[in-house]
């Protein structure tokens, strides 16, 4: 039997981080800036499906290779960063790249060299196939060895047991990377960790927030796509606390069979996931099965990442002054009770922060 009157609570960090807000910002400022110009992005500039359609509609080309990049042409490297590898590449073709990776993907990527540099051999716990992880190891590929699960340690080359660190990928489920890095400990107590952990504090504010109030749902929806791997782990960490959970694009891919008995279903999204995707999936969850909305504020963040050095310097070449034209996020509070308010749909937030303020993710950069 389908619930009539369904309660639906969405979590507060969700969607958007500060990386992202950022890289789709690079295509938006280059679009306006270049008119007449194809821009060209290395990868997804994000792992959102929605995000690289809505660009393509514009103009952009996704390439996999910089050799379908035509020589001097204007290439945008994604959010989750490249190796140097790919930037002698774009240089030996002159292109004018624009680095569009997130800040903590640099910094994973600065601990590497830094380590390498020290003669440390890096364990790196990640994804093999993820974009950022190709990027990072390739930044020190003779002392880099990526590290999946436990499994992997026994197979491990270890020179010096006193002169190894790990680091880690910023988008991995917390609860896997904890028990593969007790692994790493139990099997080199020495092993030195990041100063500040790699997984970033929009992965841990999304994932904190869905340990919180999946428990007390019957089913989670995740708004992302499936090769986003933040996203993914939500589904994840949600089945962890036991609550069954999808992961969806968008509203077309809901399946009502999924409500059968459900009578409190948590929704979230990704951090790539557009917040207009999770509107359209209320608005027709709440058409559908006359349920009312609850946010659950977790955490409140306030992270804003600048534009790159590299846009700056393409908008001067052209006469652009780049002051002023970072990306405003705005009231997110006050455009989702209006988006409410429009679609005539019971809201109401509920604050669970502590003291109205998240212990992560209050730092401001510029
Ligand atoms: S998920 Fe984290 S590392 Fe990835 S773009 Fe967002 S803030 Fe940066």
């Amino acid at each position: 039997m389908i619930a009539l009157l369904m309660k639906i609570l969405l979590a507060n960090p969700r969607g958007f981080c500060a990386g992202v807000y950022m890289a789709i910002d690079v295509v938006d400022q280059l679009l306006d800036i270049c008119q007449g110009e194809t821009i060209y992005v290395f990868h997804e500039i994000v792992h959102n499906r929605h995000v690289v359609a809505r660009f393509e509609r514009r103009g952009v080309v996704f390439v996999e290779s910089i050799n379908d990049v035509p020589d001097g042409a204007i290439v945008v490297f994604s959010a989750h960063g490249v190796s140097p590898a790919i930037r002698r590449e774009a240089q030996a073709k002159k292109l004018a790249a624009i680095d569009a990776t997130c800040p903590l993907v640099t910094k994973v990527h600065a601990e590497a060299i830094r380590y390498a540099r020290k003669g440390f051999q890096i364990l790196l716990v990640g994804h093999r196939q993820h974009q950022e992880v190709v990027g990072t190891l390739g930044e020190a590929p003779d002392a880099i060895q990526v590290v999946e699960r436990p499994s992997d340690i026994a197979h491990l080359v270890i020179h010096d047991r006193e002169r190894l660190v790990y680091l880690t990928q910023t988008t991995l489920s917390l609860d896997d990377a904890g028990v593969i890095i007790e692994a790493l400990k139990k099997a080199f107590p020495a092993i030195k960790e990041p100063p500040v952990s790699d997984i970033c504090y929009a992965t841990t504010n999304r994932q904190t927030a869905v340990r919180a109030i999946a428990p007390n749902c019957d089913l989670v929806l995740v708004v992302g796509s499936a090769n986003s791997s933040n996203s993914v782990r939500l589904t994840e960490i949600s089945m962890n606390c036991g609550t069954p959970a999808r992961l969806v694009d968008d509203r077309t891919e809901i399946d009502p069979k999924w409500f059968v008995g459900v009578e409190t279903v948590l929704v979230t999204a990704g951090a790539s996931a557009p917040e207009d995707l999770v509107h359209d999936l209320i608005e027709d969850l709440v058409r559908t099965y006359g349920a009312e909305v609850e946010q659950h504020d977790i955490c409140h963040e306030e992270i804003e990442f600048g534009l790159p050095g590299t846009l700056k310097a393409v908008m001067r070449a052209r006469g652009v002054d780049p002051v002023g034209r970072r990306i405003i996020r705005g009231d997110e509070g006050a455009r989702l009770h209006e988006w409410f308010e429009q679609h005539n749909i019971p809201f109401r937030t509920i604050d669970l922060t502590v003291g109205g303020r998240s212990p992560l993710g209050i730092a401001k950069r510029g």
